[in-house]
């Protein structure tokens, strides 16, 4: 029988980001708003075990819209919290960041590219940094919520959220604070581990 999801620990504790991230707004963008995406996916499959047993209908268009809506907000939120760090803890680049100057000039450069797909997303989304495997380019996605301008099949090396949710608590509506912060507790020694399993 297939399974439901569950929301995953931290590899951090929640204050262990301060002051970048508070340890309430971590909280409960965790236990709240993660929380929100697994129940409302887990929701959905139970109901479809359901009906395909009792063989009765279902509207397919707007379910599946709302289950890859959670399906998105879960997946990028797991992804989320294992490429940030505990203050401190963020280790090499190794290769991924010798690529990364390959392909952008600097680490400078490519921050200042990734901050401002972030900064730039309409609404609520995401920046995403993935690696096309048929040119082997790294990638700057923006996903707005959690399932829209997906590239399908693109494998995906860092992500931030930027939905007011990330942030709000401790920035108030200055996106741009939040994305200064969120470069202090980037695990670059995860993301190299990442992109070195891929190429
Ligand atoms: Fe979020």
């Amino acid at each position: 029988m297939a399974n439901l999801y569950s929301l995953p620990d931290l590899p951090y504790g929640y204050g262990d980001l301060a002051p970048y991230l508070s340890e309430e707004q971590l909280k409960i963008h965790h236990t709240k708003h993660h929380q929100g995406y697994v129940n409302g996916a887990n929701k959905i499959f139970k109901m479809l075990d359901q009906v395909r047993k009792s063989g009765s209908e279902y509207n397919v268009k707007s379910i599946l819209k709302e289950l890859s809506f959670n399906m998105g907000g879960h997946e990028l939120h797991s992804f989320f919290w294992t490429n940030m760090c505990a203050v401190g803890k963020n280790g090499e680049a190794g290769n991924f960041g010798k690529e990364l100057e390959e392909q952008f000039g600097s680490l400078d450069r490519f921050k200042d590219e990734f901050s401002k797909t972030a900064a730039s997303v309409e609404g609520s989304g995401w920046a995403v940094l993935a690696l096309d495997q048929m040119t082997k380019r790294l990638v700057l996605m923006q996903i707005e919520k959690h399932n829209v301008n997906i590239t399908p099949n693109l494998p995906l090396l860092m992500v931030v959220d930027v939905w007011e949710h990330a942030y709000y608590l401790d920035y108030k509506n200055e996106r741009g604070k939040f994305l200064d912060a969120f470069w202090n507790v980037v695990n670059w020694a995860e993301i190299n581990k990442r992109f070195e399993a891929m190429t």
